[in-house]
């Protein structure tokens, strides 16, 4: 028998992949399965990105980098932070990871052991809660309310710290809700930070691009008071539809880099080199097509929450941020992983269930509106079929 350590029992994982995972294995079967499971943008990666990984390679660039990643991409990211926040931040601060969940990965590992607390959002990203639990240290979830359109309470937010807490994750705009946190929360939760300043912040801004209606993404790196505790987590994999490129990026605070860096070195030397090469086009070549993308989310975004709006029982509100809508089932009778799974099962829709984003979540389910509107009305009048037997 093999024991390994207690923290692997603690473990959690993301059930969008098996949910992906049993829609394939359905579609292989010959079933009409269209995925509104899966959080990645249906849209191909643009060529201008794909080609300058292939002229990486071409060039020789496929040996190690250094683990921080290439001064060119750093220095990218830098730049493309001046522009989208105002905020000059050093490319010896910025480190790049593979993927997006990295960051998180690296921050909770810094900050979780037993005796600690972490705030995290509940509905959130699941890979959240399943990293603070493995460390041992207490999740304290922040509750996303419905009524709050989904974004979280400065004040509430401030009412869950004590002595223990040592890092707060933020995400805005949200997966699963969509909700984006307006700039009064925000300012009212940075205030009340100035009383815990041993508290850590990871702001989770890899939708940060993705808002609608004049919805405003407030990034934390406007606050300079927290620069020297705060962590951003961004990436590659959404704005640039890059999602199996796994490429991310991270910022960190002085004291912290080199811990990250030192991770880094320990667990993938560093990112794919020429992925890296083509993070440089995504950020510095035409961003026409993220435009594009964005344009067609938007499309889908109204369609997702009229046509949901329109089944008896049903409520749905419209997201302000990322490609994801969270309708409220509650009145339909279901408990919400079993709809999803029915769904799946017998109608070939995939979604998922709200419990697996947290506790927070029963009563609704996640629809990812990355997939074409023609599928998005087939899937919800399926959707409204089943529910209306
Ligand atoms: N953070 C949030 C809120 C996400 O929704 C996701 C992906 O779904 C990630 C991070 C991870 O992104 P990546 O695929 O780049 O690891």
């Amino acid at each position: 028998m093999l024991h390994t350590v207690s923290n692997f029992d603690r473990i959690g994982e993301e059930n969008a992949f098996a949910v992906l995972a049993r829609a394939n294995l359905l579609a292989d079967g010959g079933m009409d399965v269209i995925n509104l499971g899966i959080g990645q943008p249906d849209f191909k990666t643009p060529e201008h990105i794909v080609e300058a990984a292939i002229k990486a390679l071409r060039d020789g660039h496929h040996g190690y980098t250094p683990a921080n990643g290439i001064l060119p991409l750093r220095e990218a990211v830098a730049r493309r932070t001046l522009t989208t926040t105002g905020v000059k931040v050093s490319p010896e601060n910025v480190m790049i990871v593979p993927g997006g969940k990295v960051t998180m990965f690296l921050a909770i590992l810094m900050f979780g052991e037993p005796g600690k607390e972490i705030l995290y959002p509940d509905p959130g990203f699941p890979i959240y809660r399943s990293m603070i639990e493995y460390t041992g240290a207490k999740p304290i979830p922040v509750p996303m309310r419905e009524e709050n359109d989904f974004a979280f309470s400065g004040e509430e937010t401030l009412s869950l710290i004590n002595e223990n807490t040592s890092l707060i994750i933020l995400n805005s705009p949200a997966n699963p809700t969509g909700g984006v946190t307006p700039r009064a929360e925000i300012e009212t939760l940075v205030a009340g930070l100035e009383k815990w300043p041993d508290v850590a912040i990871m702001s989770d801004e890899i939708y940060e691009v993705m808002t609608y209606d004049g919805a405003e993404h407030v990034s934390m790196l406007e606050f300079e008071q927290l620069r020297d505790r705060l962590i951003i987590l961004n990436g590659w994999s959404k704005t640039w539809a890059m999602t199996g490129w796994r490429m991310g990026w991270s910022i960190w605070p002085d004291a912290l880099y080199d811990k990250a860096r030192k991770l880094a070195v320990n667990a993938w030397s560093c990112v794919n080199a020429p992925a890296q090469y083509a993070g440089i086009a995504a950020i510095d070549g035409p961003q026409d097509a993220v435009a594009e993308m964005m344009e067609a989310f938007d499309f889908r975004r109204k369609l997702v929450v009229e046509k949901m709006n329109a089944i008896d029982g049903v409520s749905c509100r419209t997201p302000k941020g990322a490609f994801y809508a969270f309708p409220n089932i509650k009145d339909t009778g279901w408990k919400a992983k079993e709809l999803a799974s029915q769904l799946l099962e017998k109608k070939g829709v995939a979604t998922i269930g709200g419990p697996d984003f947290g506790v927070l979540g029963e009563g609704y389910i996640r629809l990812s509106y990355a997939n074409s509107a023609e599928n998005i009305e087939k899937a919800i009048e399926r959707i409204a079929e089943f529910l209306a037997k």
